[in-house]
This record gives C-alpha cells, sequence and structure tokens, in this order.
C-alpha cells in the first residue's frame, strides 16, 4: 500500500519549526571555539545538529552562540525573551522526524534558536 506523498513527506524532510521552510543541510559550521554541525534557515533561523541527543547543553550554547553571531556577552545574557527554542528528533527506528522528542534521550536532534522580533 502507498501513502499519499505529502503525509509521509512532511516527516522525511527536515523543515523549520518556525516558518515551514527547508533550512540548509546540516554542515559543518566553524566557530570561534571549535565547530558545530547544522545551517541556516531564510527566516533568519539557526539549527545546530547533536547527532547523540547526549550533549544538548552544548549543542544549545553552539547555538545561542550561532545566533548571535558569535557575540558570547550577547549570547550569555540572552534571556527567553530575546529567542524562540524548538527542538526537532529523528527517529532512526521509524525514519522520520517528529516534533515530540522529550522522551527519546538518545535520537538526534535538531535544535532550532530563532531571534524573537523586538517590540520598536
Ligand atoms: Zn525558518
Amino acid at each position: 500500500m502507498r501513502y499519499s506523498y505529502s503525509r509521509t513527506d512532511r516527516y522525511r524532510i527536515l523543515t523549520c519549526p518556525f516558518c515551514g521552510r527547508e533550512p540548509e543541510a546540516p554542515h559543518t559550521l566553524k566557530m570561534n571555539f571549535g565547530e558545530a554541525q547544522g545551517g541556516r534557515c531564510e527566516c533568519g533561523a539557526i539549527y545546530v545538529y547533536d547527532e547523540t541527543g547526549r550533549s544538548l547543553g552544548d549543542a544549545f550554547m553552539d547555538a545561542l552562540a550561532l545566533l548571535f553571531d558569535q557575540d558570547y556577552d550577547a549570547a550569555l545574557s540572552a534571556t527567553e525573551d530575546d529567542y524562540e527554542e524548538e527542538t526537532i528528533t529523528f527517529d532512526r527506528r521509524l525514519g522520520r522526524f517528529v516534533a515530540d522528542s522529550k522522551q527519546m534521550s538518545h535520537a538526534s536532534k535538531y535544535l532550532f534558536l530563532r531571534k524573537k522580533e523586538k517590540p520598536a
């Protein structure tokens, strides 16, 4: 039996949780301190790929630094009023992306961050 294209495709392609577009494929992002795997989206979001799902704290700091153009002072003083955060999990067993990832601590994760629009 064949499932409809849109139904399956939606979960097989990584899409930005903020705008629904396809971001850049994950690649090595050079940073002042080491490097990270991730990419950018047209809407201004950035994401960091965490293959093991075990170092999400590190991935979060990398993502935050990238979001603020490696201005670590700005990144460290940022609060949840400054950015939005979403995590997408890739379930290897099912071979698809899932939005709710809390239970699967050892699956690959894509941590997305985007700056919030500042009120004028
Ligand atoms: Zn986006």
